[in-house]
């Protein structure tokens, strides 16, 4: 059978449909929509970073119009346009149900980072990465959203490794006409430009919208010709700069952002700071007031119940604080503006307003000028109270108003491509379709949901305890195949690092990484409190667990430190050095230049997750959660969400939901609990193989961890609860 060609309009408005989905990130989530890219070019999704706008340039138009006359890609490509068009068509949301009186009043997000993807860098690390999925998941709860953000045109630092093995840093412009992201444009057509006042300068700032799925992340821009290079270059680098440098950039995304709403007509319900860096707007929604004949009290006061403040973290360098000085110089224009004395300005930011001694803290201000704030952990709800009881004098610390949301991640776009295919046919047996099963929407008749509702419910996950529902057998070649896709991923990075070794080493790397070993993955920040060596304070018991050859066992490591943090960059040294030069040299690797793609790759792939922070100081964490829908178990400390998500049968739990009071004594008693976990628990088990070879009550585990965590640590549970508690009650 033949098919006709395509027609010209036929073609453009494929064309144009696949260019317009390139700048929207719901492609990320969406497998079918991502492989359209991948197979135009598969080298170019290689070597561009998955970079779907980048891929439509290294595609001609006319190569595209040929290629479309392949009837089978012209298919997929309208099914998935197709696809693209109901998602964001669809009226019956969970919050046009839940949360009406939002439809002309959107929650407008801020946060200083965001984390969406590997080819739009601009988050440091889990802050970013959470704003994102609650971005996301907004999108797929209908929920009406603005994020505010900055465009950080050099991103997030890149991390090489030195001689000496030793972090450094280099940076890379980011390029906007290769991204998904599109200017902010005037009525003219021309971009939108905007100022605000930053020390004796007007500033002037243009503006990209990122299309998360249904709803805009506007990320403000100062490279603008009117600017003075050092302004600029405000918006260069994530936290780049210093203390002056972030102030600024602070003022403007607090202040800007709040500009920016308004010139393009947005009435927020509700201003959300995600973390104290976005305080200041609460002194330009004062400002508007003020401006309008309110007096500062009157205007602070109403300014207070449009904001909602989280807090994210009790290590003490997480909260920004300035000298009353650089206040003085940088935000002198507030105190003319608002009618209040330089005194009166910094008492917004101390928790003793007399203390002039006292420097000005972002948090003190958001938790000043907020109607509701939380933690993101129940434990972390907990030591925020008691960290911030001395805000609200009298106040007993239980009744401290610092509730907690705990955290999640967005579940699809952190599952592993094979893994959404996966679990989609898994579901395509159950649920209605209309259409093909892999490119449509899901709807079952009873309950009328969609595939991102079904994919996030419990029933759904309820089922994964059901062994005719899926096989032990199924589940662990699932787990063999993610295993596999992980070493080889590794053997490739492990070959690009080590460039500058002799030629003909390659051949050594393809015998790294053994497939069958149990993989022990830890990757994030290396933050000295996540203590990422702690496991390895038992040096001479791991090498002899390592040299087991009935039992094999494996370490990946991966992360980034600040540039600025020397300790963090030890560990770092510490590690690669025991990688390279000791015994455990073939058991260990770290993989360079951590972030979005390498976590997906180790998430998924790694069968044990380990997290061994310094409790209290992980307030949520999040990587942990993005495992247990590719059965990968946790192994972790009992701080954050996993304090309130293991229940025993779930993954394996680090010491006890205590910790003593001395650093020293936690470490060492932490670190002599992982091993006794690791060695009592966790080897024993993967290793307990039946006749089939199956690790049985390995896999029980697995189920457990699918049935009780990928529902309830996911953003579509978190955004739910955040509108329930708080964007509805304005
Ligand atoms: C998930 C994620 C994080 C956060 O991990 P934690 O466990 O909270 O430390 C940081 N960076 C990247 C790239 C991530 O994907």
């Amino acid at each position: 059978m033949t098919t006709k060609p395509l027609s010209k309009p036929e073609i453009t408005e494929l064309t144009s449909g696949l260019n317009k989905l390139a700048r929207n990130l719901w492609w990320t989530w969406n497998q079918e929509a991502q492989e359209l890219f991948q197979e135009l070019s598969p080298r170019g999704w290689q070597n561009l970073y998955h970079n779907a706008v980048a891929i439509l340039h290294e595609v001609s138009d006319y190569e595209l119009g040929v290629r479309l006359q392949a009837p089978d890609f012209a298919e997929r490509v309208r099914r998935v346009l197709a696809a693209f068009k109901q998602y964001m068509e669809e009226k019956e949301t969970w919050a046009a149900k839940n949360a009406p009186q939002l439809k002309d009043r959107p929650v407008a997000y801020f946060s200083a980072e965001f984390g969406f993807h590997e080819t739009l860098p601009i988050a440091a690390g889990g802050l970013g990465i959470l704003a994102g999925d609650h971005a996301k998941s907004a999108s797929d709860l209908g929920l009406p959203f603005v994020g505010i953000s900055l465009f950080y045109r050099e991103g997030y630092f890149q991390q090489a490794i030195n001689q000496e093995n030793w972090q450094t840093e280099y940076y890379t412009l980011l390029h906007p006409e290769n991204l998904p992201i599109e200017p902010v444009l005037d009525a003219r057509g021309q971009p939108l430009v905007c100022k605000v006042r930053i020390a004796l300068n007007d500033v002037y700032f243009q503006a990209w919208r990122v299309n998360v799925g249904r709803n805009p992340v506007i990320l403000l821009d100062t490279n603008r010709p009117e600017n003075e290079q050092h302004y600029r270059d405000l918006t260069l680098r994530v936290y780049g700069g210093d203390s002056t440098t972030r102030i600024m950039q602070e003022i403007l995304l607090g202040v800007g952002g709040v500009r920016l709403l308004r010139t393009l007509g947005y009435q927020p319900s509700t201003f959300h700071m995600n973390e104290g860096h976005a305080a200041f707007l609460t002194l330009e929604l004062t400002r508007e007031k003020v401006a309008k004949g309110k007096s500062f009290a009157d205007a602070f006061a109403r300014t207070k119940e449009e904001c909602l403040f989280t807090t994210h973290t009790p290590v003490e360098a997480g909260h920004d604080r300035f000298s009353s000085d650089l206040v003085n110089y940088a935000a002198n224009k507030f105190t003319t503006q608002l009618k209040i004395s330089h005194q009166e300005l910094m008492g917004l930011g101390r928790v003793n307003p007399e203390n002039a001694d006292e420097p000005f803290c972002m948090t003190v201000l958001a938790l000043k000028c907020t109607r509701a704030a939380n933690g993101v952990s129940e434990l972390h709800g907990e030591v925020s109270r008691e960290m911030w009881q001395c805000l609200y004098p009298g106040t007993p610390v239980d009744k401290v108003p610092i509730g907690h949301i705990t955290n999640g991640i967005h579940l699809l776009g952190w599952m592993k491509g094979p893994v959404r295919r996966f679990w989609r046919r898994k579901l395509s047996k159950d649920w209605e379709t209309s259409g093909d099963t892999e490119t449509t929407r899901f709807w079952n008749s009873t309950t009328g949901r969609n595939w991102e509702s079904v994919i996030n419910s419990s029933e759904f996950w309820q089922r994964v305890a059901d062994p005719t529902f899926i096989s032990d057998e199924e589940i662990w070649a699932l787990r063999y195949r993610l295993r596999r896709e992980l070493v080889e991923f590794s053997r490739r990075r492990l070959l690009l690092q080590g460039q500058n070794l002799s030629q003909g080493s390659f051949i050594m790397f393809d015998h790294f990484l053994n497939p069958d070993a149990l993989t022990i993955g830890f990757a994030r920040r290396f933050a000295t409190y996540k203590r990422a060596p702690l496991i390895f304070q038992q040096f001479e018991k791991i090498v002899r667990l390592c040299n087991d050859t009935k039992r094999p066992i494996q370490f990946i490591f991966a992360g980034k430190a600040h540039p600025r943090d020397d300790e963090g960059k030890k560990f770092i040294q510490q590690i690669i050095h025991l990688s390279k030069y000791s015994d455990l040299k073939g058991y260990l690797f770290f993989i360079e230049n951590y972030d979005v793609h390498v976590a997906r790759q180790m998430v998924s792939g790694c069968d044990v997750w380990l997290n061994n922070p310094r409790r209290p100081l992980e307030a949520s964490g999040t990587s942990g959660q993005k495992t247990s829908v590719h059965g990968c178990l946790n192994l972790s400390i009992l701080d954050g969400w996993w304090r309130e998500g293991y229940d025993g049968t779930n993954g394996f739990a680090i010491g006890d939901d205590t910790h003593p009071a001395s650093i020293e004594e936690q470490d060492s008693l932490d670190s002599s609990n992982l091993f006794s976990a690791l060695t009592e628990e966790v080897i024993p088990c993967f290793f307990d193989r039946d006749a089939g070879g199956v690790p049985r009550e390995w896999i029980k585990k697995i189920r457990r961890a699918m049935v009780t965590l990928a529902p309830e640590y996911s953003t579509w549970r978190m955004v739910q609860d955040y509108t329930n508690k708080f964007y509805t009650k304005f």
